[in-house]
């Protein structure tokens, strides 16, 4: 019978830490080091049989328990795992709206702890800051849900894109859409000043942005309380409105999320779904569909 959750035992078993502040970041490396880049499937859910790294941060959720698991080095980056729930069926998109909160508070001291490592591996981006750090989130249709944190010692595309974009305009893709977007394409506004909308001229079905209002910059530790409470909640709305869309249209329940942002950056997350998703209406239906799923009128 497939195991449904994570045994606490398995937890147990590769906890190193139970909070982040108990862990040195050398620690950390070296457990990675010792780890597979790439770790074979098979079975049906590694995590659930227990086939993840040394567990370094946990964080109870009104269901279950969320847990920050250290992943491998892949060349010169280092690769966490957050994992949304012991529970299988359990996600961001499905979580309590307070344990959708509790989960972005642990990837922002997840992000710090990277940040502050100290190992000049990694260079140092501003002072006291060493390497890029990428928060991003793939969701297949019945796969155990995870984000992945990794500390990149290069610049990775996406940051380049969004440096990019800046150079372009003179400012990132939060501001201009704050200024340039189309009213009538805002999914909706959440906590915190927190907005959604679709891009007039998107890249794959479905895209959303979520941006702060108004403007901010930095990481998601540098955003105030209320900010990350907004983001948490509407990361949550639209994956959860997403995912019961592509449901009701019969498509795979697959979509993906990341979080532009870092020193100089204007944070955003940015949705979409695989390439492989094709529909034949546009924005302006995608808005009115979102819309209606997460109650907004
Ligand atoms: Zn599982």
């Amino acid at each position: 019978m497939t195991p449904r959750q994570i045994d606490p035992a398995l937890v147990a078993e590769q906890r190193l830490a139970d909070r982040l502040q108990a862990v040195d970041f050398a620690t950390v490396r070296a457990a990675a080091a010792e780890r597979p880049a790439r770790l074979q499937h098979g079975g049906p859910c590694r995590w659930c049989a227990g086939r993840f790294g040394p567990v370094i941060d946990t964080t109870e959720l009104v269901r279950g328990r969320s847990f920050l698991a250290v992943h491998a080095l892949r060349g010169p980056d280092l690769v966490l795992k957050q994992v949304s729930s012991t529970r299988h069926r359990d996600d961001l998109d499905s979580v309590p709206p307070m344990d959708a909160i509790a989960l972005f508070e642990a990837l922002a001291r997840a992000e710090s702890f990277l940040a502050s490592c100290g190992d000049p591996a990694w260079p140092e981006v501003v002072p006291g800051r060493r390497g890029h750090i990428a928060i991003c989130k793939r969701r297949g249709a019945r796969s155990h849900g995870t984000q992945t944190i990794t500390l990149h010692r290069d610049p990775p595309p996406w940051l380049l894109r969004e440096r990019a974009f800046m150079a372009r305009h003179g400012v990132g893709r939060a501001s201009w859409l704050e200024t340039r977007g189309r009213a009538e394409l805002l999914v909706g506004e959440f906590r915190g000043g927190l907005v959604a909308a679709v891009p007039a001229e998107p890249k794959r079905a479905f895209e959303t942005v979520i941006w702060c209002r108004p403007g901010a910059t930095g990481a998601l530790a540098d955003l105030s309380g209320n900010q990350r409470w907004g983001l948490a909640q509407a990361v949550r709305e639209l994956t959860g409105a997403l995912r019961l869309e592509l449901s009701v249209r019969g498509l795979s329940e697959s979509y993906g999320w990341r979080l532009v942002a870092g020193p100089g950056l204007e944070p955003h997350v940015r949705i979409v779904t695989p390439r492989a998703t094709v529909v034949r209406d546009g924005p302006a239906e995608w808005v009115d569909r979102l819309r209606r799923h997460i109650g907004v009128e």
